[in-house]
């Protein structure tokens, strides 16, 4: 009775073994679809810093604009006045005004050229980097349509070998399938271990010499007492 159950859990551990091999592959590839990720991630954030670099420049520059026409006519009602002029205060004054003004308006230029400079050497990276963005775009597409395919064959795999599983599981009582199920899952590995000369094929902790002729008879599953594996005899035929 107990016999016929071991066969079917040992076709479950064979299962399991099986699964977790498949899994290991699935895993395998996680780190080389994070690479591409991150490697587009980087390309990605590269163009949004330059896009945001440039609409920053191009911001003060219309704000330098709007205040160089501020300048530029105040320097021209400056300039007016001082022609208009008929008294000396009214013309020093109108000269000291048109001289500050024009000191303004030459400093407000030559610092909108060094920011044009700039808006032009940011449009030129930020095409340099949109292309880098679309030519990585190309080269990974080979390699994620790879990796896509070899992931949707493991998971076919996989889901073979999971109804493989369940079958096997059926003919394993809930009770002895539970306990297998929680070692398993603590050891990664397998749960279920032969004995080998009456002591346990994973620690090596020997059988108590009282509890040996039941599990000699092959028809017991008993629980290690040093790691709690399952541990079975095959009796030999
Ligand atoms: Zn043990």
């Amino acid at each position: 009775m107990v016999n016929r159950e071991l066969y079917a859990l040992l076709a479950v551990q064979a299962d399991d073994a099986a699964i977790r091999e498949i899994e290991g592959k699935r895993d395998a590839l996680t780190p080389r679809v994070s690479l591409l990720d991150a490697t587009q991630r980087r390309a990605v954030e590269e163009v949004g810093r330059t896009e945001a670099a440039l609409e920053r420049e191009l911001t003060r520059q219309q704000v330098l604009e709007t205040r160089l026409a501020n300048t530029r006519s105040l320097n021209g009602k400056a300039a007016a006045a001082l022609e208009a002029a008929e008294r000396l205060s009214e013309a020093t004054a109108a000269a000291a005004q048109v001289e500050l003004t024009r000191r303004a308006l030459a400093e407000g230029e030559s610092e909108a050229l060094a920011l044009t400079r700039r808006v032009a050497d940011l449009r030129t990276a930020l095409a340099a980097h949109r292309e880098v963005l679309a030519q990585l775009n190309t080269d990974q597409g080979e390699a994620r349509t790879g990796l896509a395919a070899q992931r949707a064959v493991i998971d076919a795999e996989l889901a073979e070998a999971r109804a493989r599983r369940q079958l096997s599981a059926s003919a394993v009582s809930a009770d002895l399938l539970s306990k297998y199920e929680r070692i398993a899952a603590r050891r990664k590995a397998d749960a279920l271990i032969e004995l080998r000369d009456f002591c346990c094929g994973a620690c090596d902790t020997a059988i108590p010499l009282q509890r040996r002729p039941v599990m000699a008879t092959g028809s017991v599953i008993e629980p290690c007492e040093g790691c709690g594996v399952l541990l079975y005899h095959r009796a030999s035929a």
